[in-house]
């Protein structure tokens, strides 16, 4: 059976990332760069004010015979205005955060440091000697034109969209979502807001896919549920090749009616079916058309674990991102994992950070149909290979799925 790492291997070296589209820079967030960002302008454009005060001559702060210096006022600039006359010796301007700095003045004192007869006084006193340069922000300071700020493949943060504000992006080249269709399978799965008749089960996996689906940065396309037939099948799959990633749940085992392989075959191709882990185990990777299909297990720990270890990864390489997976941390397991498992083995848990050490502690049974496994999980312990125990206090490899606030 086929070992985690070369299944991922193998379905990353089948996707690509999507073509390139140009967004609204609002809608540009969590997308990835398609080009490099390069400065048209220097930034700041123009030398300003870091604080309220006066423009002035540095040579015109320095006490004489123990005196403050004291400055005729000819006048005063706010942000977004320009001054309209210079600063020249003996002569001083009142100035605001932002503003520009006036031609001839070389410094800048703030208003704590001065006195004068309040906001209309034509004098100053210059209480502090201050060198030129003092609260001065030089045009360029930030970026200089030509520079290359963001690279292409940079994922688009909050701040970077800030620097793409500062830069005049109002649209970005970005690598596009992919569209994912989610198909659940099996007679026995019904919706959400049916009531349970005997024998049926509601269909969690399909809503608990999307919602990660949403969360990995795609746009999620629920196809509903194909009956456990061939035909039932093959008329969701015509829906589900429309999309760039075709997700299915259940169908992918060695049961009769796990008939998701059989429309692979007839319709695409498959890659391999069984992966050697827990939960988990038949995970299908492949194609309908030419569109990758990636089959999870019915099992709803099972579709939600590897859709974690694989169908997020395949939609981050998609939207272009070079990061793809979460990170590791070494935990000490404080519970301990009793259960031996031959078959690399994933284990929620709920991991903290406790008196200098990431602390584990597990969520219980860990059946692949126990769901509230998963609740009050925000990472999964990593037990390897060979029937390991963990013992209480042990230490291991987790995968952290989200980090939580203190
Ligand atoms: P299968 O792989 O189709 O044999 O399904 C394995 C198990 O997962 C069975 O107990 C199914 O009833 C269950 N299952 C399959 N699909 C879903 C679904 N969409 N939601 C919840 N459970 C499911
Ligand atoms: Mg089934």
């Amino acid at each position: 059976m086929m070992s985690v790492e070369e299944a991922l291997a193998r379905m990353l070296a089948d996707i690509q990332a999507l073509p390139t589209t140009q967004v609204p820079l609002p809608e540009a967030l969590e997308l990835v760069l398609a080009q490099d960002i390069v400065a048209q302008e220097d930034i700041p454009p123009f030398s300003n004010s870091a604080m309220d005060g006066f423009a002035l001559l540095s040579s015109d702060s320095q006490p004489h015979a123990g005196q403050s210096p004291r400055l005729r006022v000819t006048g005063g600039v706010a942000a977004g205005y320009v001054a309209d006359q210079s600063v020249t010796e003996g002569t001083a301007m009142r100035i605001m955060t932002g503003a520009p700095v006036p031609p001839g003045a070389d410094t800048v004192i703030q208003v704590e440091l001065t006195r004068s007869a309040g906001p209309q006084s034509d004098w100053v006193e210059i209480m502090q000697a201050v060198p030129p340069g003092n609260n001065i922000r030089p045009s360029g300071e930030d970026m200089r034109k030509e520079q290359t700020v963001l690279h292409k493949g940079n994922a688009i943060g909050a701040w970077e969209i800030g620097v793409l504000a500062t830069l005049g992006w109002a649209n970005v080249p970005v690598i596009r979502r992919p569209h994912v269709a989610i198909l659940g399978t099996g007679d026995e799965v019904i919706d959400v807001n049916e009531p349970l008749r005997p024998g049926k089960i509601r269909n969690s996996n399909s809503y608990l896919l999307e919602a990660a689906v949403r969360l990995a940065g795609a746009i999620p396309h629920r196809l509903g549920v194909a009956r456990d037939t061939i035909e039932s099948l093959r008329e969701k799959f015509t829906e589900a090749i429309q999309h760039d990633l075709i997700i299915t749940s259940g169908g992918v085992s060695v049961g009769d009616f796990d008939l998701v392989k059989d429309i692979m075959t007839e319709q695409g191709h498959v890659d391999f079916w069984r992966i050697n882990m827990r939960p988990g185990k038949p995970v299908a990777f492949g194609s309908i058309g030419k569109v990758p299909l990636l089959g999870l297990p019915g099992n709803p720990v099972s579709a939600a674990v590897t859709f974690e270890l694989f169908g997020r990864p395949v939609i981050r390489k998609m939207l272009g991102h070079t990061r793809l997976q979460r990170p590791q941390v070494d935990v000490v397991v404080e519970d301990g994992i009793d259960e031996r498992v031959m078959r690399r083995h994933y284990v929620r848990a709920w991991v903290e950070w406790r008196d200098g050490r990431f602390i584990a502690r597990t969520t219980g049974n860990q059946g692949s149909h126990i769901t509230t496994s998963l609740l009050h999980a925000n990472a999964l312990i990593i037990v390897p290979e060979g029937g390991v125990q963990v013992q209480p206090g042990e230490s291991a490899k987790a995968i952290m799925l989200t980090w939580p606030e203190v």
